[in-house]
């Protein structure tokens, strides 16, 4: 295994991450299979992972609310008397806090879920420009203080998939924040805060921590025949798990990988690929560009994301909800992309709340016929998760 510091944190890590999230489950997603989770955690520990990451909802029922993951992870650590040898990295249900007290209630049903007195690194879970300015109303930068001088938490920071404009605006207001977690991978490099945010990471020594290197998967599963061909004509031969993986590990802007991994050969798989240097040359890199490109070319759109329709003025994140269609057409995961849809946009701003009033078209740099394309946003997605 090869291990990176956390940026000012100063935390040795593996630099692949245990991701809890899509553990091996029986009767339903919040029935773990602890017998195969737990030797999956055993073997990733034995072979040099030495962080995981929970969170407060992983493995509940439905999509948010109390899960299964953090008591799961509490149990194995106590019972393996592993809990000062591994890195527990949690995070806090931001969205789900009305009122200030609300911060220290979510952090002792942690600690008990989890079984200890102090987590390593805490994060404030998923947090968006609406959450952002809710908690910052509610001190939540007092309760992280707090958090850190009573010694509850060792390490703050937060984890988001928000543009690189507000990231920064995060970023900037709290000296303390240790640690970001944020989506990337080949096809994500201007999409959410991508290369620019860990750029600056960097430069704030804020150790950075990715999520989603796969795409949930869709970068290594039912690849698109066009996409092969490309892959076939590398150099170095590489498994699809290994592009996506060795693209990260050869930025010098990423210190840990996460990866939410649901079988031992999984973990086998990564630890693998984590443990050995592999180089990505010149032409490895145009390579990946070039398969970037031919992925984009199954869009379901043509938006470019530049954001000249917005504001919509009935509340439409015009631009997220023909990204997230986008996406589900150029991996052919509706699931995956619906699950992204429902729990990034809010209710209030998902294409079913737009009236057609065409305010936004003389904006659109691509000529796109904004109201029709919400609508087939909506008929792709409908109006509830279940949907699917
Ligand atoms: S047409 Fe729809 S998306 Fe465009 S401004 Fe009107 S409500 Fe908003
Ligand atoms: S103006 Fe057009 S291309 Fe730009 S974000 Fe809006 S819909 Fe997409």
């Amino acid at each position: 295994m090869i291990y990176n510091t956390l940026g000012k944190s100063g935390l040795e890590v593996s630099r692949l991450g245990f991701g809890t999230m899509r553990l091996p489950t029986k009767a339903n997603n919040a029935d773990i299979d602890k017998q195969e989770a737990s030797k999956m955690l055993e073997y990733g520990i034995e072979n040099g992972i030495n962080i995981i990451d929970t969170a407060y909802p992983y493995h509940a029922e439905g999509l948010s609310g109390s899960g299964e993951s953090e008591k799961f992870v509490g149990e194995f650590l106590k019972e393996n008397s592993l809990r000062d040898e591994i890195i527990l990295q949690t995070k806090s249900p931001v969205w789900a806090v009305e009122e200030k007290s609300d911060f220290d209630r979510f952090l002792e049903i942690q600690l008990e879920k989890l079984q200890t007195d102090y987590i390593d690194v805490y994060l404030l879970h998923s947090l968006t420009v609406p959450d952002w300015t809710k908690v910052k109303n509610l001190d939540v930068l007092d309760f992280l203080d707090d958090c850190l001088s009573s010694g509850k938490v060792k390490h703050v920071g937060f984890s988001s998939h928000i543009e690189i404009d507000y990231m920064v605006e995060i970023l900037d207001e709290y000296p303390k924040w240790e640690v970001a977690l944020t989506q990337m991978n080949y096809l994500d490099e201007y999409y959410q805060s991508g290369v620019m945010g860990l750029n600056y990471l960097k430069e704030m020594n804020v150790g950075s921590m990715i999520m989603e290197p796969l795409r949930g998967g869709r970068l290594v599963n039912n690849i698109p025949s066009e996409i092969q061909n490309l892959w076939d004509m590398a150099e170095t031969k590489r498994t699809p798990v290994e592009w996506a993986l060795q693209y990260l590990w050869n930025r010098d802007d990423v210190d840990c990988v996460l990866s939410g991994m649901t079988s031992l050969e999984q973990v086998r798989q990564n630890i693998e690929i984590a443990s050995r240097i592999d180089e990505i040359s010149q032409n490895d890199q145009e390579l990946i560009r070039e398969v970037a490109r031919t992925y984009r070319t199954f869009l379901g759109n043509r938006c470019t994301r530049c954001g000249y329709c917005m504001p919509c003025p009935h509340g439409v994140d015009i631009i997220n909800c023909l990204t997230e269609y986008n996406i589900a057409h150029m991996m052919g995961d509706p699931k995956a992309s619906a699950m992204q849809y429902f729990s990034l946009i809010d209710e209030d701003s998902r294409a079913d709340n737009c009236v057609g009033c065409n305010e936004c078209l003389p904006f659109c740099t691509q000529m796109l016929n904004i109201p029709e394309e919400l609508e087939k946003v909506y008929e792709y997605f409908g109006d509830e998760f279940d949907h699917f």
